[in-house]
């Protein structure tokens, strides 16, 4: 079940703040619900990869952020 590009761009959001603090929980950015599992996949320096995964709604994605692409 991919991502809405709406939420495709919250979940960056919500990653770019997680990075800042990865002890601070993340919510789902499909059913909200905090607990969010992230794990960092990344390529750097070509790309970066999250594998998200929550429990409560079974959301398994991976998220890719290009980049250079302003957060
Ligand atoms: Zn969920």
């Amino acid at each position: 079940m991919p991502l809405s590009l709406d939420q495709h761009r919250e979940m960056s959001r919500r990653i770019a703040a997680w990075r800042v603090d990865p002890a601070r929980p993340v919510a789902c950015p499909l059913c909200g619900t905090e607990g969010l599992k992230i794990i960092d996949r990344s390529a750097r320096p070509y790309a970066e990869w999250y594998a998200l995964s929550c429990s409560a709604c079974g959301l398994d994605e991976t998220l890719h952020i290009p980049l250079g692409q302003p957060m």
